[in-house]
């Protein structure tokens, strides 16, 4: 194994990016694995968090999710996440597992001066070159310690050690340099590794300063990968995937990934391209092509929640809305209060289950709606009567008609109130659409 020169500038482009991993190429065609877009055109990343901390579950790893969002962001797909204790040979494991299967890998922790800080000897051992001292860090960490008016520690000497060919990432914030490296693999591709401190505030600067233009670099051409998401409520997520088979496929691009979160369907798009009004662009056609199979189940876009489109039409109508809610435990009345525009939201009365027949619920619909001289009065109860399930009631009622919807009770228990209170709400959004 090869450690190449460090400087970025006379670095040539991985071609890691467009090459299978070379244990890939060796299957049969039939069973090479669809990983979908974009693992087969980008560059195939790895993030590696280390420290005890992280493998007791005494510390949350969150510099891994930070790092994948940046990286995915700079076009790397992100393969694998790799957490691993303060163990010298299991990080010499992992690191040379990381070097033959990822293209970029970033690391975070195990950078420190301790004995328990071992991540320049895995990196050296994994890439088979001695460690050496590099100078400038070392007056630089000299520096550090003399402007907080302290004498260097003998241990800290160590984090001005990196593995030979290997470059030092400056730190502005600590102790710590980083190191950056790249490993030649026997078929012509390479794998590059940043090895970065775990202390948030250190890393993120450095992320920024050093390693991303380094990652840019890497690409053969600059890529960008955008996503964009469609929000939907009324079906179930199979359901909704039947509606639109040829758009959920692994294959394509855009890629449509579907989610569902306490009753709430997520469309996420994928697109990659030069930059992001490509990717938008990309993503345009798949979009419309959603919205018009889907049509009103699609309530918003992004973060958007059913309140908030609720609330946003009535506040464009300058009209408002009164509730009435033994369903959902007060959640009703808890988003609607919590949303950016709540003023449209006059009032919400929170009862105990209490069920409703569908002329009480419509009685009080109309009740409410004039009690607090709102233009929609809403209700949300348990359905009375014979359902065959245990079902809820909605009732929506405005100056020209009040009408009511009954709902069979399913899904989890947990999300119950949940539902009950999107269900209410996407009841009034659907009188509120035009043409309603
Ligand atoms: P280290 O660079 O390994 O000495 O880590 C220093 C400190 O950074 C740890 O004590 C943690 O508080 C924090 N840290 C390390 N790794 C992570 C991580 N993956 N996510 C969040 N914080 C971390
Ligand atoms: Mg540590």
């Amino acid at each position: 194994m090869v450690v190449n020169p460090p400087a970025v500038s006379d670095r040539l482009p991985s071609p890691g990016w467009a090459a299978a991993p070379p244990e890939a190429t060796m299957r049969p065609a039939a069973t090479f694995p669809s990983y979908g877009f974009p693992q087969a055109s980008s560059m195939r990343g790895e993030i590696i968090a280390i420290g005890d901390e992280l493998t007791t579950g005494q510390r949350l790893d969150t510099n891994t999710q930070w790092l994948a969002e940046r990286l995915t962001d700079a076009g790397v797909t992100v393969l694998y996440h790799t957490t691993v204790a303060d163990d010298l040979r299991a990080n010499i494991d992992v690191f040379a597992a990381a070097i033959q299967r990822a293209d970029v890998v970033v690391a975070t922790g195990g950078l420190g001066p301790t004995a328990d800080d071992l991540t320049r000897d895995a990196l050296a051992a994994a890439a088979g070159v001695p460690l050496e001292l590099d100078e400038d860090s070392l007056v630089k960490i000299e520096q550090m310690f003399a402007s907080r008016g302290r004498e260097m520690p003998e241990r800290n000497r160590l984090q001005a050690m990196v593995p030979a060919g290997a470059r030092p990432i400056p730190n502005e914030h600590g102790t710590a340099p980083g190191v950056e490296m790249r490993v030649d693999r026997p078929d012509g591709t390479a794998c590059t590794l940043f090895a970065l401190p775990g202390v948030p505030a250190e890393m993120k600067p450095m992320w920024t300063d050093t390693v991303l233009p380094a990652v840019n670099a890497l690409h053969p051409a600059p890529r960008t990968i955008r996503h964009r998401r469609l929000k939907c409520f009324g079906v179930g997520e199979s359901q909704l995937e039947a509606m639109m088979p040829d758009l959920i496929a692994r294959e394509r691009e855009p890629l449509v990934g579907i989610t569902v979160h306490k009753a709430t369907i997520t469309l996420r798009m994928t697109a990659s391209g030069a930059d992001g009004a490509e990717c938008l662009a990309k993503i345009a056609p798949t979009e419309q092509e959603i919205r018009d199979k889907l049509g009103v189940l699609v309530f918003g876009e992004e973060d958007e929640e059913l309140q908030d489109v609720v609330l946003r039409m009535l506040r464009e109508r300058g009209e408002r809305l009164a509730t009435y809610d033994s369903a959902s435990g007060g959640l009703l009345a808890h988003w609607l209060s919590q949303a950016d525009v709540s003023e449209a939201f006059a009032n919400g009365e929170v009862c105990p289950p209490a069920p409703l027949g569908a002329d009480q619920a419509e009685k009080l619909a109309e009740h409410t709606r004039l009690a607090e001289g709102a233009e929609y009065g809403l209700v949300l109860a348990p359905a009375g009567g014979t359902q065959e399930v245990p079902s809820i009631i909605v009732a929506v009622a405005d100056a020209e008609r009040v009408q009511h919807n009954v709902f069979p009770n399913l899904g989890h228990p947990d999300i119950e109130h949940d539902r009950a209170a999107k269900l209410a709400l996407n009841e009034l959004r659907k009188r509120l659409m035009p043409g309603e």
